[in-house]
């Protein structure tokens, strides 16, 4: 009896993480789906606005106050979805939320402030689709893990080197929870799996600098629609 309980158990060790990991897998093929399917809206959002971008921003705008409401209005609420601009073309609250998204967070996901956002994005944002030249290598949307409740504005990190910041510096952090990665999709509708290489990248709080971080930097090359454009 003893000898079956101990194959069991050696069964089940060995059965254990294959199911998490398959698990884990779904999750990433869901979430892979969910940035999809909000990314080909953007696009038909897009072209319905005769190329005029859903703005990004989702708290209060600073640079737009009341005059043009976010995709998703401020908050974490089913209403703040629901009742957003963007929600008749993507009519479903599911696909807004990742299943490994375990903030509490009704949307799980963001517009890059680049794209009819930007708070520091240095003037380097666009308003309509059309100065983006390489769509297959400008970010779209970013799942994220912002702390204040609720995923509030686009999803920012500044320029490579400016001034102000310097070249590995992030403004909004990254989620990990993808196999030690993060979803993130282009303005083609193409989307991505984003594995980090370096530990910080798990740990990035706002406006934090890391010096020598292969993903800022790949970040960073992505970030900018118009940089993509006179790229080669
Ligand atoms: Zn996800």
């Amino acid at each position: 009896m003893l000898v079956v309980i101990a194959i069991i158990a050696v069964l089940v060790s060995l059965l254990f993480p294959a199911y998490r990991r398959a698990r884990e897998s779904a999750y990433l093929v869901w979430c892979m789906n969910n940035l999809g399917q909000l990314s080909k809206s953007w696009t038909v959002y897009t072209q319905d606005h005769s190329g005029r971008l859903v703005n990004a921003a989702t708290g209060v705008n600073p640079l737009t106050p009341e005059l043009e409401a976010g995709w998703v209005l401020p908050g974490n609420s089913r209403d703040s979805v629901i009742q957003g601009p963007f929600y008749p073309w993507v009519p479903s609250l599911e696909i807004f939320h990742c299943p490994k998204d375990e903030t509490g967070h009704f949307r799980s996901y963001s517009i890059s402030d680049y794209l009819n956002g930007g708070e520091y994005t240095e003037g380097r944002e666009v308003r309509t689709v059309n100065p983006i030249a390489q769509p297959a290598q400008a970010i779209l949307m970013m799942e994220e893990n912002d702390p204040r409740g609720y995923n509030m504005n686009g999803w920012c990190v500044p320029p490579r080197q400016t001034q102000r910041f310097n070249k590995t510096q992030w403004v909004d952090p990254a989620v990990w929870w993808h196999f030690e990665g993060a979803t993130l999709s282009f303005v083609d509708g193409h989307v991505e799996h984003w594995v980090w290489t370096d530990p910080r990248t798990y740990a990035v709080v706002f406006f934090m600098d890391t010096p020598e971080n292969a993903d800022i930097a790949r970040i960073k090359e992505a970030i900018e629609p118009l940089r993509a454009l006179l790229k080669p």
